[in-house]
């Protein structure tokens, strides 16, 4: 009897703006694979303690919910199909407001809510049916997934970062976008590095990249393990 094939899981990190999310539901979509959006999460999961009542800096309080959130949460992991549901809500445009990104580094940066989290994600990777799946987020390629065959650091400097973040907000005010990505990559840091590839991750550096140039980068890497 011969193994049953495994699928090919691939960890792609990066700080916000480096275009991480874009481009991995891109390249899964072009390679008609599958898409785990890591954030969505945590943010998910400071949605809804939030709805619950719950003081999100309270470790303990975050750590209670876990087992109720996680029989109440659903996520799509087909990159045509993004939504994220929470007790059958679609939460999907909800945990993208700035009031999520402003208070989601509360339960991502507790240590515990991250240990059951990624136990959830290895699941979700390992037992994808798609011949492959792309999890993008600050850890997949050092804690989530570090022996997937291959592992991307998406970096781009700040201000380019700066620029599509407001490119995404249209109308808000710039320095407040700014003030609020570096001060989120900054408590985020606390806990994952997600700006220096450690060893065997491939940095891509997409400041002078445009989006098409960077799907195909990540494409190529994907496909050969080297960036064209
Ligand atoms: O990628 P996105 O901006 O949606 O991530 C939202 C938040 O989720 C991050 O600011 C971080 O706090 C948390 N996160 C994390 N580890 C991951 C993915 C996201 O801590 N692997």
């Amino acid at each position: 009897m011969t193994a049953p094939q495994q699928n090919t899981v691939v960890a792609i990190d990066g700080p916000s703006g480096s275009g991480k999310s874009t481009v991995s539901r891109e390249a899964a979509r072009r390679l008609g694979w599958h898409l785990l959006d890591t954030g969505s999460v945590y943010r998910a999961l400071a949605w809804y303690g939030l709805r619950r009542g719950a003081d999100l800096a309270d470790r303990d309080a975050v750590v209670a919910l876990l087992p109720d959130f996680f029989a109440a949460w659903e996520l799509s992991v087909d990159p045509d199909e993004r939504w994220v549901r929470v007790d059958g809500v679609d939460v999907t445009a909800a945990i993208r407001e700035t009031a999520i990104s402003e208070v989601v580094s509360h339960v991502a940066t507790n240590l515990r809510v991250r240990e059951a989290v990624n136990e959830r994600f290895r699941e979700l990777l390992f037992g994808d049916d798609a011949p492959g799946i792309i999890a993008e987020g600050r850890d997949i390629t050092t804690v989530v997934a570090p022996d997937a065959p291959v592992r991307i650091l998406l970096t781009a400097d700040e201000s380019a970062r700066i620029r599509r973040r407001l490119a995404e907000k249209a109308g808000e005010d710039a320095a407040a976008v700014a003030a609020s990505v570096a001060a989120r990559d900054a408590r985020d840091g606390t806990v994952v590095n997600f700006t220096t590839a450690a060893d065997g991750v491939v940095e891509l550096d997409t400041t002078n990249l445009d989006l098409e140039q960077s799907i195909a980068a990540v494409i190529d890497l994907i496909r050969t393990g080297s960036p064209r």
